[in-house]
């Protein structure tokens, strides 16, 4: 059983979850306890917990004075949700993983693995005492731990070093061979992942939580560098061509798609400035979802050309492939005549939004038709 501290600590961890539900069921009980004069405190705690990591700061862990300290990091999560921009999400989650992964490293070392499984289902064995690992090969013996191999690639992709590749690890039957810190940066990673992939549905906020929301929108505006590339929103998916929708929609709808629209849907997602985790993000519905395999194929694609990544396919490619469902015939889009790769129909229908033109006319005016459906 963790401490009330330790449950602060680690607010991914079974009993945090346990101990916030028990005051406040979901997100609609807990917004209506906010909105209690007496439980103010909370939000303010959560305002700073959210300016610190938008200030890349240490995320501070106040005294525990009452056992609502606990709702202190689920409020901090409503005020990220609520301004929706997926900078402010992606600095939260490392703010939090960062001090998560500083407390592992004062627990001990059955604390880690009771941690792990309870929270993430995690399996870890003991590599035994100091002295016990005294008699193994000297190549061995600083492990504290092995885990699954399943659970290791859940995390370890995601960190750029040789060392995490599974091929350069200790590995005997299944079991990866890890030590004390990796095992706390592999769950304090896991935790980041948690929060990248999080998306709650915010009802109408109190007052004084809208207040908190506003103040820190402000700050997002001018500390969140201008230079970020693109990111995903709603406005961008509306512009994307049929092809892509297409794919997009089916693998956010839990559905599995052929390697080729796999492959077409990353490199395009990754094209137009999404970030490795969100492009992870849209493919794990899919029933055959594997992360680790998942990862791999996902910073393959993004790797090429130093780092600009696979070109995704042009149309002609895409309709050899059996995935334009333009030249299926199932939809159609005007644009499609006009242009030879997914990507100018995508810069276009970019530029049409922002100049609010709905008048597709003036495509045969102004464009050469480069194709033909009917
Ligand atoms: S014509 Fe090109 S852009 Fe249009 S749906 Fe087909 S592949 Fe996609």
């Amino acid at each position: 059983m963790a401490s009330m501290s330790q449950v602060i600590k680690y607010p991914f961890s079974r009993d945090a979850r346990e101990a916030s539900r028990k005051l406040a069921n979901d997100i609609r009980s807990l917004t209506s306890l906010l909105e209690d004069p007496g439980n103010e405190y909370i939000i303010e705690e959560a305002e700073y917990r959210v300016l610190a990591a938008l200030d890349q700061e240490e995320v501070p862990l106040k005294n525990i004075s009452d056992q609502k300290e606990v709702l202190v990091y689920p409020t901090s999560r409503i005020i990220v949700e609520k301004i929706g921009a997926p900078r402010l999400r992606e600095y939260q989650a490392e703010a939090e993983s960062k001090a998560v992964n500083k407390h592992l490293a004062g627990e001990s070392n059955e604390f880690l693995m009771g941690l792990a499984e309870s929270s993430f289902e995690w399996k870890t064995e003991s590599t035994g005492t100091i002295s016990e690992r005294a008699r193994l090969p000297a190549a061995i013996r600083r492990f504290d731990f092995r885990m699954r191999y399943e659970d290791y690639l859940e995390v370890a992709p995601d960190f750029h070093a040789s060392e995490w590749k599974l091929v350069n690890r200790a590995i005997s039957s299944g079991w990866v061979l890890i030590t004390k810190s990796e095992l706390a940066r592999l769950m304090s990673g896991k935790f980041k992942q948690i929060i990248i992939d999080s998306r709650l549905e915010v009802p109408t906020l109190p007052a004084r939580l809208t207040e908190a929301v506003q103040r820190i929108e402000s700050e997002v505006s001018t500390k969140i560098k201008k230079t970020e590339p693109i990111k995903f929103t709603t406005k961008v998916t509306s512009a994307f061509p049929p092809c892509i929708a297409q794919m997009h929609n089916d693998s956010i709808q839990g559905k599995n798609l052929p390697h080729e629209a796999r492959f077409a849907l990353a490199a395009f997602l990754l094209r137009i400035g999404m970030s490795e985790e969100e492009v992870l993000g849209v493919f794990r519905p899919a029933p055959d979802f594997a992360r680790g395999l998942a990862d791999y194929q996902v910073r393959h694609i993004a790797s090429k050309e130093g780092g600009q990544g696979y070109n995704p396919p042009g149309c002609r490619k895409m309709q050899i492939n059996g995935i334009c469902p333009v030249e299926i015939g199932e939809v159609f889009d005007p644009l499609c005549e006009y242009v030879l790769h997914p990507l100018n129909f995508y810069e276009t229908r970019v530029w049409e939004i922002s100049k609010n033109i709905v008048n597709r006319s003036w495509y045969a005016a102004k464009k050469k038709r480069r194709q033909k459906f009917r």
